[in-house]
This record gives structure tokens, C-alpha cells and sequence, in this order.
């Protein structure tokens, strides 16, 4: 098993695209184990895209991003990594194949809806960034449990 780090990005938020996505996710049988909307600080920006600050499009990356409220959500399941990656499409939205997230919704370089880590490092790195550890609720299902 492994756990992910997803964004859903202020265009994502404002275009009421937020459902669609994650019922993306929960259609393929993930596990959302931590969900919160928040506001990115330059700060925290420059932390999560620190291999991009250097960049050209980083000035307007950053601004993009702190513009309004995002949603941070931890994601587990076998090869989540890639699998949410494949998921989403190629960075840009024109390029990416239809049926991605970003193939489907997103005609973007930058405002391509959803971030999600690339590699088991950044996963690890970047869900430090936006979750404390008892805000990731691992559960049990209890729908049998409970059935009555
Ligand atoms: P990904 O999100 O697919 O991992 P990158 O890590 O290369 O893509 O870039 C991080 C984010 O920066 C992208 O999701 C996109 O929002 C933005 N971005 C990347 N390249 C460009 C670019 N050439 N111009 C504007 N924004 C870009
Ligand atoms: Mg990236």
C-alpha cells in the first residue's frame, strides 16, 4: 500500500469540479484517508514546488495558487502513486489524453485542476506539508459491522 497527495487546485475548487474528481477517485476503489480546504501561503508554495522556484512560470505559478482555497486530500491504495498520476493526464491540459482528469476538464498549461505527488519521496514530503498525523484517519470498513 501506499499514500498520495492530491490538490484539488483553485480552478478545480471554483469550476465546481471538486465531486467530479474525487468520485473519480472513489470509483476506482482508493481510499481517501485525510480531506481539508485551506489557503496556500507564498510560503508553503515555495516549499510543495520547491524544485520550481527557479523556473520562469514559477512567479505566476505561485500566484495562481494562493489566489484562493485549494483542497489537500491524503489518498491510499496499491501503486496509488502512479495510478492517481496516470489518473490525471499530462501536465498540460491540451496535451493531456482524453480520459484523464485533465484530458477532460482542463485546455491549461497551469490551471490544470489536480496536483498529485510524483514518487514515493515527494508523497512523503509533500503529505508532511499539508497533513499532521492525527489529521489521517486510517479506518476499518464497518459496513458489515453495522448492517442491521
Ligand atoms: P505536474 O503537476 O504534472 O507534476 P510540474 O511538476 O512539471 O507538473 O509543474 C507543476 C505545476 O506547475 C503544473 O501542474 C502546472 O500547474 C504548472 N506548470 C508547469 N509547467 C508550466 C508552464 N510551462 N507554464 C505555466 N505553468 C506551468
Ligand atoms: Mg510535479
Amino acid at each position: 500500500m501506499q499514500r498520495t497527495l492530491v490538490l484539488l487546485k483553485p480552478d478545480c475548487v471554483q469550476r465546481r469540479l471538486m465531486g467530479e474528481v474525487i468520485a473519480r477517485f472513489e470509483a476506482k476503489g482508493l481510499h481517501v484517508v485525510g480531506m481539508k480546504m485551506l489557503r496556500v501561503t507564498p510560503e508553503l508554495s515555495q516549499q510543495h514546488y520547491a524544485e520550481h522556484v527557479e523556473k520562469p512560470f514559477y512567479s505566476g505559478l505561485e500566484e495562481f495558487i494562493t489566489a484562493a482555497p485549494v483542497v489537500a486530500l491524503a489518498i491510499d491504495g496499491l501503486d496509488v502513486i502512479q495510478v492517481v498520476r496516470d489518473m490525471l493526464g499530462a501536465t498540460n491540459g491540451l496535451k493531456a489524453a482524453a480520459g484523464t482528469i485533465r484530458g477532460d476538464f482542463s485546455s491549461s498549461r497551469q490551471m490544470n485542476l489536480v496536483h498529485a505527488s510524483d514518487s514515493e519521496e515527494s508523497a512523503k514530503r509533500e503529505l508532511k506539508l499539508y497533513f499532521r498525523d492525527e489529521e489521517l484517519c486510517d479506518y476499518d470498513s464497518v459496513m458489515t459491522a453495522f448492517m442491521r
